[in-house]
């Protein structure tokens, strides 16, 4: 096979992001006011880059933005007295709060705080049952999102595709699964413990990486012709920016494989401020 062809994020973030602005536009000019997003900011370091793209990103999507930084001082209740505040804020439509949050704090407690109309990253439990249930108009988690519009956007198709998910975090590895069954694709997921990791990778033609492990996949984890959709974020020794795909291994294998950076993340920022407007116009599970 032929070097891989790049499925860069940006078209598809600029695609999404314009659809939303129109949006943005439309509510504006008949509520008198911007939608707004309210962050609660971690203090950690892939976090502090996200909340960078997010700030932006946010008047390209034509959306007003409150921060309100978690302090590694805080308490879960006071994060928690915070979120009902905001919940209750009529000027306020959707609320993040970004993860890893401080130690000492129950991010599950607050993920159920939140009001799950403004929950624009699914992590309630309300909008992670809806996922689960599989009807439309779930707040999927962004990051879960992007990898559809990316693979939506290059037209590979998802119904009847053999996909495998490498993770099952609550805001990646689970929801991007579930979307592509919510899609008709036949979905295996992998983790710590799955037995003959390569093997079961190698049955994908769509392959997904969240794990967070530089270079883990490699030539022995892709099937002749796959896709690779690279979500892994790593810094390496020389604070250079890494994916989980070892690219140089794989691009004389694969068909086609999302880089980093320029691959998911900048489509995680663009489904973000999509999802915000989707809180905004109060659009409802089906
Ligand atoms: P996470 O919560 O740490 O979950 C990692 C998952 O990978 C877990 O399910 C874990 O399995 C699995 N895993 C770890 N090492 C493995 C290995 N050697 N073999 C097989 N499975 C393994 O991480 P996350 O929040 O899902 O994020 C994953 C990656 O995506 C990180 O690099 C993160 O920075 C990145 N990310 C990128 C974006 C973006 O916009 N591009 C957004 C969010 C996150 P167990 O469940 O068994 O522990």
């Amino acid at each position: 096979m032929a070097d891989a062809k790049v499925l860069p994020g940006k078209p598809v973030a600029r695609a999404l992001l314009e659809v939303t602005l129109e949006r943005a536009e439309r509510f504006t000019q008949k509520k008198k006011r911007l939608p707004k997003l309210a962050v609660l900011t971690s203090e950690d370091p892939s976090a502090l880059s996200y909340l960078k793209s997010i700030r932006s990103t946010a008047s390209k999507a034509g959306v007003a933005l409150d921060e309100f930084p978690m302090k590694t001082s805080a308490t879960t209740s006071s994060v928690v007295n915070g979120i009902s505040q905001l919940n209750r804020a009529n000027d306020v439509d959707g609320i993040l709060i970004q993860t890893p949050v401080p130690e000492n704090i129950d991010f599950r407690a607050l993920a159920k705080a939140l009001n799950p109309d403004k929950d624009v990253d699914g992590i309630t439990p309300t909008q992670a049952g809806i996922l689960f249930h599989g009807v439309k108009g779930a707040f999927a988690p962004s990051t879960a999102r992007a990898c559809i519009e990316i693979l939506d956007y290059y037209k590979i198709a998802l119904q009847g595709a053999e996909v495998v998910v490498l993770g099952r975090s609550i805001i990646v590895g689970r929801p991007v699964a579930l979307l592509a069954l919510s899609r008709n694709a036949t979905v295996t997921w992998c983790h710590t413990k799955t037995a003959a990791l390569p093997t079961v990778c190698r049955r994908a033609e769509i392959l997904i990486a969240a794990v967070g492990k530089p270079n883990l996949v490699n030539v022995s984890f892709v099937r002749a012709g796959a896709t690779v959709i690279d979500v892994g974020i790593n810094v390496d020794e020389n604070g250079k920016l890494t994916g989980d795909v070892d690219v140089p291994s794989i691009s004389n294998i694969a068909a086609a494989y999302t880089p980093v950076p320029g691959g998911v993340g900048p489509v995680t920022v663009s489904c973000l401020f999509a999802n915000v407007l989707d809180a905004a116009e109060g659009l409802k599970a089906e």
